[in-house]
Parts: structure tokens; C-alpha cells; sequence
């Protein structure tokens, strides 16, 4: 039952006293935007005052916004790198924060081949967990009596290493799930999940989902929400059930566990719960093994009111298989947030997709946007950047994020492309528009041009045995297959035609593009099981002549014209689909392991 709040909200009325003092901080963050932004500044100005980054400018102690803007420059991970890597081999000093750097988050994002390191600091830990906190008491405005169920998430931590000076590098949901802040959470009734805290930490992803799975078949009933991070995650739980609902409903009906689950804690928290159920591993056999799937996640969970996943940004290809799983549930994105700093959350969780719009939290970190021009060749030093405050940002404009954070990071471009479509309070509400520079995408993978172009390169010199070469080629993110993999098509130019090469060598070429990608790319591959092989669809020769003249007879200036490197128009897909002569999958995994390679 709603509770009377003496302050209502405009975001009300909240579900319970607990909400309403969350939804009461919302208001208060957002209608006082700008000095709340301002005190921000000041505390992170004046906490890391003493550190070497902050007098390498000669801030002198200053505090204020305008002394911070004339003489801090705006920065990308790269010119941070001298100082990560002497953070990362053990240097203590103040270097970017005053407070000690707890660990390093890694990011999606690469540099190098290698996940960006982020510093932080334990009080990031208090932050996230505040933004965390909001989001049921937004969901509950919106959606009633989710206390009388539970959710269903797929969580899983990733593998973590040491940098050379013995800090922990890790994904940062990993940092959170193994912090006390998640795995001690006080009971909330909004918030219960059928997933065993034993699980979500498991650091092997087979025995994690499978138990996991298996939790949410013996609670269908109960479950009110399906979600995981990412939409790919979802669609690999699916995928999941589909390969293994035979044991899991073989487990089901006799109350025991799947030997291939070894992990002793998981084996005895598992142990407690399991009880035969022939009729629950009737009902999951009699699902699973029709020839549809259309709708099974409401067959399977029949309350589910809604699908907890972000399906914004590189996600929204997704969009169409998790309707055709979900019967067209609504698909709730509740937050946008990074390794870097947790940035806000969707003020109205059940709207479109198309109309996902974030409000940025201004009390998270101190948030400065540069104007987004696509044409622009960049600035320089001579020509600075002028980059506009929260409150200042305009509707319809696009920008790119700059943060400062209390860890450390400051003017950091974070390279998301944001657009403004409107303003709760005095805080802007924000469309993800893309992420600079990516150009293909599975999971939280990024491929840019730049690493798609090395990967061919290599991949093409082993073409010369054959006197062979790459003449044109461009990419494309499929996703009808779980997991989706990329593709890239190839027209070639074989010399001697009595010399081709084989099937067998273009395989070959595909594990080689495979192994000169990024290690987000080789963890999705190898431990994740999140990306599928790599396929190379060689086109006859002259395709790519036709894709120009597609584009110049839709308008293409034919002296401008490029050959783009990644397509996902249906026009230009079907035509290449229709040239190709032979297609290739790579035939084994490319190498990773945790460890960084610099
Ligand atoms: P990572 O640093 O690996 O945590 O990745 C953070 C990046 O993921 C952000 O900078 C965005 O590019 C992307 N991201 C995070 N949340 C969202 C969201 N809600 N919608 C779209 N993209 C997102």
C-alpha cells in the first residue's frame, strides 16, 4: 500500500518509508542540480588537493569550477596511462587520489588490446551502492508488488589477476558482488533473488548459470522479473536452458545435483535446497522440448511482469529475439553507469526503448559535456574544447562525457555520445546515442576500425602462400544465432586460380583475425562463451564495386565515397549475402588468459 509522504513526490507516491526517502533524495539531487555539482567539485578539489596530478597544473588549492576549468586539460585514458602503469607497479604515492587506490576496474573498453584499468577507491563502493539503492523505489512506482515475488538475474563475476604491484584488477561488478555491500545485504522483500549468493560467485560460468537456472525452474512461480545485465545475457541463459534442460530437469525430478557442478560451496548450499519435483521436471521437459520458443520465458515464468535488461545503446539489437522469448514483455533499462563512475538511472524504467532517457545523478561525480560535432576534426591544444555544465546542457544537442571522479579521474572523456531530451527538475535527462569508435559488438565486447583493419592485415598475410589478396572487405555483427559472432566478408584476388586457397587455410585466417582482437573479444570467446567463432563469407569478385555504385545511385558522392567497414543496412546485407561464393568458420578458440599481456 502506498504510504502518505508529508513532502509528496512529483515521482510518487512511493511504495513504502523506505522509497519515499530514496525518492525524496532523488528530488533533492535533481532540483538542486547545479550546487550540488558545485559541492562535488569543491570535495573532490579539495580531498586530492595535495596529489601530484592536481599540483602538476598548480591548482594551489583551488576549489572553484573556474580555476578547475582554466587549468586542468581535458584528457583520454592514454594520457593517463604513465600514470596508471605506475600505480598499477606499486607506487602508494598521491599520484591521481589523495585516498589509497583499493583496486583497479576493468574496463570493456581497450587500449591496446588490453581492458583500461580504472583506479578506485573504497568509498566508490558507498556511491554505487546508493544509485543501487534507488532504482526499486523508482521500479515500484511503476510496477506494484514486487515484494510478493522474487527476481530472477543471471550475476556472474569474471576471472581477476594482480598488476605488478599487487592490486586487484577486476570487472567492476565482480568488485561489487564479492564486496560485503552485496553479499551482506540486509533482507529487502523488493529486492530477493532466487540466485544463491553461492552461485553468482562461482567462478566458473557453467556451474554459476547452471545452478542458477536451476534455481529460477524451482521458483517459476514465485518469479515477478527476469534479468541479467546486458540483453546478451539474458539471450545466453536462454540459450543455456536450451542445451541443458535435460539434466537440469533430470536433477529437478530426482533432488540431486549434476556432477559437472563440483564447487563445493555451491554443491552444499544446493544440497539444502534441492528436493524431488517430477512434476516441476514433467512441466520443464514438456516446455522445453517443443519445437517452439516463441514466448517460453512467460511459459516458464508466467508472472513475470517485466525483463530487468539494458537493451540501450549496442544492446538494442537484441530487442527483437527477447521479445519473440518474452512474448513482448516490457524491457526495463534502470541505470547507465560504467567502470569508471555510476553515472544515473532511468526515471521512468518501463517506457520504450527508443525512449530510454538516464538522468545523471549529480551527486555521483562532477559532469562536464563537450559538444559532439561529427564533423569536427577534434581540438587542439590552441583551440580548447568548451564543454558545457549538467544544467547547461541543451535539449536535442549531443555530447560527449567528461568526467571527474573522486578516485582520481579528472576531465576524463569516457567517450559515450549522449543526447539531451529533456530535464527532471534541474537535471538533464540523457538518450545513449553510441559509444565513440566502436564498430562491431556481441557482448561488452568493442571492436573499433582500427583493430578490425590489424585483425584482416594479419589475417590476410597468410593469404601470400597462395599469392592471394584481400582486395576489399567489410564486417557485420550477427545476432540471429546465441551467441552472435562477427562477420566478415572478403573479396578476394587470387592470382593463380589453380592455387586458391583452401577451406581449411580460411579457417585458418579466421582463428588468426580472432587471435589479433582485443582480450574482451578473447575472454567472450574462450570463458564466457558470449561470442561465437568468427566466420569470413568470401563474395565474388566485383561485389564491392556494386556496393559502391548502390550507394552512389541513394546519393553517395562518387569522390567521397568509402568503403564502409561495417554494414547492418538490409538492402546492402542482402546484396552481400546474394555474392557469396564460400564461407569459413574459425575452427578453434583463440588464446586467452587473465593476465594482462603488458
Ligand atoms: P565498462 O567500463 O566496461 O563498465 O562499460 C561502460 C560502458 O558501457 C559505458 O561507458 C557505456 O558505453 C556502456 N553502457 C553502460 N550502461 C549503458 C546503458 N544503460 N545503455 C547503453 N550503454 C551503456
Amino acid at each position: 500500500m502506498a504510504v502518505d509522504s508529508a513532502i509528496s513526490s512529483p515521482l510518487g507516491p512511493p511504495a513504502c518509508e523506505k522509497d519515499a526517502k530514496a525518492l525524496r533524495f532523488i528530488e533533492e539531487m535533481t532540483r538542486n542540480a547545479d550546487p550540488v555539482q558545485e559541492r562535488v567539485l569543491s570535495d573532490i578539489l579539495t580531498q586530492n588537493s595535495q596529489t601530484e596530478y592536481l599540483r602538476r597544473f598548480k591548482l594551489n588549492g583551488a576549489s572553484d569550477r573556474d580555476s578547475f576549468k582554466s587549468k586542468l586539460p581535458v584528457i583520454t585514458y592514454e594520457d593517463l596511462q604513465p600514470e596508471i602503469q605506475r600505480i598499477a607497479n606499486g607506487d602508494r604515492s598521491a599520484i591521481l587520489s589523495a585516498h589509497p587506490i583499493s583496486e583497479f576496474l576493468t574496463s570493456s573498453g581497450t587500449s591496446a588490446g588490453e581492458r583500461k584499468l580504472m583506479p578506485t577507491i573504497k568509498e566508490e563502493l558507498d556511491r554505487r551502492q546508493l544509485l543501487y539503492s534507488l532504482l526499486m523505489p523508482v521500479m515500484n512506482l511503476y510496477v506494484p508488488g514486487l515484494d510478493k515475488g522474487k527476481g530472477l538475474y543471471f550475476l556472474f563475476v569474471k576471472s581477476e589477476t594482480r598488476t605488478p604491484g599487487g592490486l586487484l584488477a577486476r570487472p567492476v561488478l565482480t568488485s561489487y558482488y564479492k564486496s560485503e555491500h552485496f553479499k551482506t545485504r540486509p533482507y529487502d522483500p523488493y529486492n530477493v533473488y532466487t540466485s544463491p549468493n553461492e552461485a553468482i560467485l562461482c567462478p566458473d560460468s557453467f556451474q554459476s548459470m547452471y545452478t542458477q537456472m536451476l534455481r529460477g525452474l524451482q521458483d517459476r512461480h514465485q518469479v515477478l522479473r527476469v534479468g541479467a545485465v546486458f540483453a546478451s545475457g539474458l539471450l545466453r541463459a536462454i540459450r543455456f536452458l536450451q542445451l541443458n534442460w535435460r539434466q537440469l530437469s533430470q536433477d529437478i525430478e530426482t533432488g540431486t545435483l549434476n556432477q559437472k557442478v563440483t564447487d563445493p560451496s555451491l554443491r552444499e548450499c544446493m544440497g539444502k535446497i534441492l528436493k524431488p519435483d517430477p512434476e516441476l521436471a514433467r512441466f520443464v521437459r514438456h516446455e522445453c522440448s517443443k519445437e517452439s520458443w516463441e514466448g517460453i520465458i512467460t511459459r516458464i515464468w508466467p508472472n513475470t511482469k517485466y525483463l530487468d535488461v539494458i537493451v540501450t545503446g549496442a544492446m538494442a539489437q537484441y530487442i527483437p529475439t527477447l521479445d519473440y522469448y518474452s512474448g513482448g514483455l516490457p524491457k526495463a533499462c534502470t541505470m547507465y553507469a560504467s567502470s569508471e563512475c555510476y553515472f544515473g538511472l532511468n526515471l521512468n524504467p518501463m517506457c520504450k526503448p527508443s525512449e530510454v532517457s538516464y538522468t545523471i545523478m549529480p551527486n555521483m561525480a562532477y559532469f562536464e559535456f563537450l559538444p559532439h560535432d561529427p564533423n569536427s576534426a577534434g581540438f587542439t591544444r590552441d583551440s580548447p574544447p568548451k564543454l558545457v555544465d549538467l544544467v547547461d546542457v541543451e535539449i536535442g544537442k549531443e555530447y560527449e562525457l567528461v568526467i571527474t571522479t573522486y578516485a582520481g579521474l579528472c576531465r576524463y572523456r569516457v567517450g559515450d555520445i549522449l543526447r539531451v531530451t529533456g530535464f527532471h527538475n534541474s537535471a538533464p535527462q540523457f538518450h545513449f546515442v553510441r559509444r565513440k569508435n566502436v564498430l562491431l559488438s556481441i557482448d561488452s565486447d568493442k571492436t573499433d576500425e582500427a583493430e578490425l583493419q590489424k585483425a584482416v592485415e594479419n589475417a590476410s598475410r597468410l593469404l601470400r602462400e597462395f599469392n592471394t589478396s584481400v582486395v576489399e572487405y567489410t564486417s557485420y555483427a550477427d545476432t540471429k544465432t546465441i551467441p552472435g559472432h562477427y562477420v566478415i566478408y572478403w573479396e578476394l584476388l587470387v592470382k593463380d586460380a589453380a592455387n586458391s586457397p583452401t577451406d581449411d587455410f580460411l579457417k585458418q585466417c579466421c582463428l588468426a583475425m580472432e587471435e589479433s582482437m582485443n582480450s574482451v573479444y578473447r575472454q567472450g570467446r574462450v570463458a564466457d562463451n558470449s561470442i561465437g567463432p568468427l566466420e569470413i563469407r568470401v563474395v565474388r569478385n566485383g561485389t564491392f564495386e556494386e556496393l559502391m555504385d548502390y550507394a552512389i545511385s541513394r546519393g553517395a558522392s562518387i569522390n567521397q565515397y568509402k568503403v564502409p567497414r561495417c554494414v547492418n543496412f538490409t538492402p546492402i546485407m542482402e546484396l552481400l549475402d546474394s555474392r557469396v561464393v564460400s564461407t569459413h568458420f574459425s575452427p578453434a578458440l583463440p588464446h586467452w588468459t587473465p593476465e594482462r599481456r603488458r
